[in-house]
């Protein structure tokens, strides 16, 4: 795996076709894969948390998501060129889903919001095979477990927020026969509708954080952290 470090976590290199690639075949060689959305808001929380940076770089892919990550490479002439955001890389997966026919699990989210997120896949993206939907506030993990293996299901997204999912991945993943597992946020809230993507310009010239700061302003304390982040992988990078 190509990574490079930023403040003790890592960050893969690869690109999004690279990326694609290689969970194909992991599905194809029955496999398991877990994969972690890194932004510098995560690496921040990670320095004052070592079981979670241990449990990030344990991931098998660290998915450069946030432009901050992606500055911080540039910054330190590193090798990562763009960023590989969640939910392009969740709606990517499901793109190529469908035309393998692999089945897909929608784990997380408020009541509604996930069955509502897996209506608007089926809309976008024909023969996609959603075979199960579970919101995030459910009491009993053992049901929520046999669900998803009884689903036959290749692909969990899960999005409980971080670091909640990653920790609930990596404590269930040996009990899954999901070959990918992948820490998707507030993805399916995107997708439903409910929180509106920043506009494509935006996206690309890597601001889309202000875009959500301006939207939902209570993610102030989240985003304060980026330049912190990036005065300290300048001073450190390891
Ligand atoms: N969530 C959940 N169960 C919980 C707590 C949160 O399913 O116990 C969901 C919440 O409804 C939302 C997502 O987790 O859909 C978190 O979204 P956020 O944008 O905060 O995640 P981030 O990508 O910033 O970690």
């Amino acid at each position: 795996m190509k990574n490079e470090k930023y403040l003790g976590v890592e960050v893969s290199t690869y690109s999004m076709d690279e990326i694609l690639l290689k969970l194909d075949n992991v599905i194809l060689e029955n496999k398991k894969t877990f994969i972690v959305a890194i932004n510098p808001e995560k690496i921040m929380k990670a320095q004052d948390d070592n079981s979670l940076l241990e449990l990030i770089n344990s991931a098998d892919l660290k998915i450069p998501d946030g432009s901050g990550v992606v500055l911080a490479s540039r910054l330190s002439n590193g090798n990562i060129k763009s960023r590989v955001t969640g939910i392009d890389l969740m709606k990517n997966i499901c793109i190529g889903a469908s035309k393998k026919k692999y089945k897909i699990f929608l784990l997380g989210a408020k009541p509604e919001v996930a069955r509502r997120a897996s209506e608007k896949l089926k809309e976008e993206i024909n023969d996609i095979q959603i075979v199960g939907v579970q919101d995030g506030y459910f009491k009993d993990e053992e049901k929520v477990i046999n669900e998803i293996n009884d689903s036959g299901a290749n692909i969990l997204f899960v999005a409980l927020g971080s670091p909640m999912q990653e920790k609930w991945i990596t404590k269930n993943m040996d009990r899954l026969n999901c070959n990918i597992f992948m820490g998707v946020g507030g993805s399916f809230d995107v997708i439903c509708g409910d929180i509106n993507r920043a506009p494509v310009w935006m996206q690309k010239c890597g601001s889309e954080w202000v875009y959500r700061l301006i939207k939902e302003p209570r993610r102030i304390s989240r985003v304060k952290v980026l330049p912190m982040f990036i005065l300290k992988t300048l001073s450190r990078r390891d």
